[in-house]
């Protein structure tokens, strides 16, 4: 027998609208993570009679905490056909490494009674202070925040920044990544989230808009781009990418997040849920064509501000993919 392994397989539920996130344990000497099965009646993806669920292994990661490696999985059903709950096959399907995409994940941190951290006298005063701010009367979370960013580095999840939002206790992450790898990595750094928080005895609360009224809601700008898009660009190609993407805005909401329209009411740097624009530098467009782009004579990429912060990622790079490719 060999060493023994602890490799942490995460998989992602059949709650709806959007799926909660699973995971435990496997102790084995193999080398490479084998395929395991759950108990799926217990997780609404099986009936009691006849219950077991297949865990198949699509990436493994070094992790920072605990056990030796975190095991990122798609479920089959137990007949190995690809679950109805499974969002990644569709995804994997269309989405080639050329695609790059950086997800900017916005979340607040809870207390364990769902308010956010640092709302515990009751509602701060207005925003203002608090993006990128400094300060215990002005940041709340920070450490939990710096913990996240050492644990997602330390797994191999490319961040590529942190700071404050514009909410008192509202942080955001960007995570990059090519192909659909770039959607695992965005799922395992929020598993990595929820449990460095764990830590802390504080919650992630990832609903579009936690807090009612003047407080801006969390989304998840996703910027993207392919080849041509980063070398071959021009006004008249990114122009067709947001059109396309325009003709079919009502399917990209609906990939797009639940209760997104608490969210894109056209105040708090959005567009309305009902319509679709772009435009260049317009954080009050539904697609910004970033300066960058531009001046970089339209080679770069965009960014879809649409997305909410609860949206499922392999649901995103699908229809962004599946859109421009058809
Ligand atoms: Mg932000």
């Amino acid at each position: 027998m060999g060493d023994l392994k602890k490799y942490e397989y995460i998989w992602l539920d059949g709650f709806q609208p959007e799926p909660s996130m699973r995971s435990k344990i496997k102790v084995t000497d193999e080398d490479t993570p084998p395929e395991w099965s759950f108990d799926g009646s217990s997780t609404q993806q099986a009936e009691g009679d006849s219950s077991d669920c297949l865990l198949l292994p699509v990436q493994t990661y070094e992790s920072p905490m605990y056990s030796d490696f975190l095991v990122m999985t798609q479920v089959h059903s137990a007949d190995h056909k690809t679950h109805p709950s499974n969002t990644r096959a569709a995804a994997d399907a269309v989405v080639s490494d050329e695609w790059w995409f950086g997800f900017e994940q916005e979340y607040f941190f809870t207390n364990k009674d769902g308010s956010p951290l640092g709302w515990e006298e009751g509602e701060p005063r207005p925003q203002g202070d608090y993006y990128c701010g400094v300060g215990a009367d002005n940041v709340s979370g920070r450490e939990v925040s710096e913990a996240h960013l050492d644990a997602c580095l330390a797994a191999g999840i490319n961040l590529t920044g942190t700071n404050a939002e514009v909410a008192l206790g509202q942080w955001e992450y960007q995570c990059f990544g090519k192909g659909i790898k770039a959607a695992d990595d965005l799922w395992v750094s929020r598993y990595l989230l929820y449990k460095v928080a764990e830590e802390y005895g504080v919650g992630v609360n990832i609903h579009p808009k936690p807090k009612k009224g003047d407080w801006n809601g969390s989304g998840m700008h996703t910027n993207f781009s392919n080849e041509a898009m980063r070398t071959a660009g021009s006004e008249e190609l990114f122009s067709s990418m947001c059109d396309k993407l325009g003709e079919v805005h009502a399917e990209g909401i609906a990939a797009y997040g639940s209760d997104n329209d608490q969210r894109l009411t056209g105040l708090h740097e959005t567009q309305k849920i009902t319509e679709f624009s772009y435009g260049v530098s317009d954080r009050g467009a539904s697609i910004r064509i970033p300066v960058y782009t531009v001046e970089h004579d339209w080679n770069g990429y965009l960014e879809d501000r649409r997305p909410a912060s609860n949206a499922d990622p392999y649901k995103i790079i699908a229809h962004i993919v599946g859109t421009l490719t058809k």
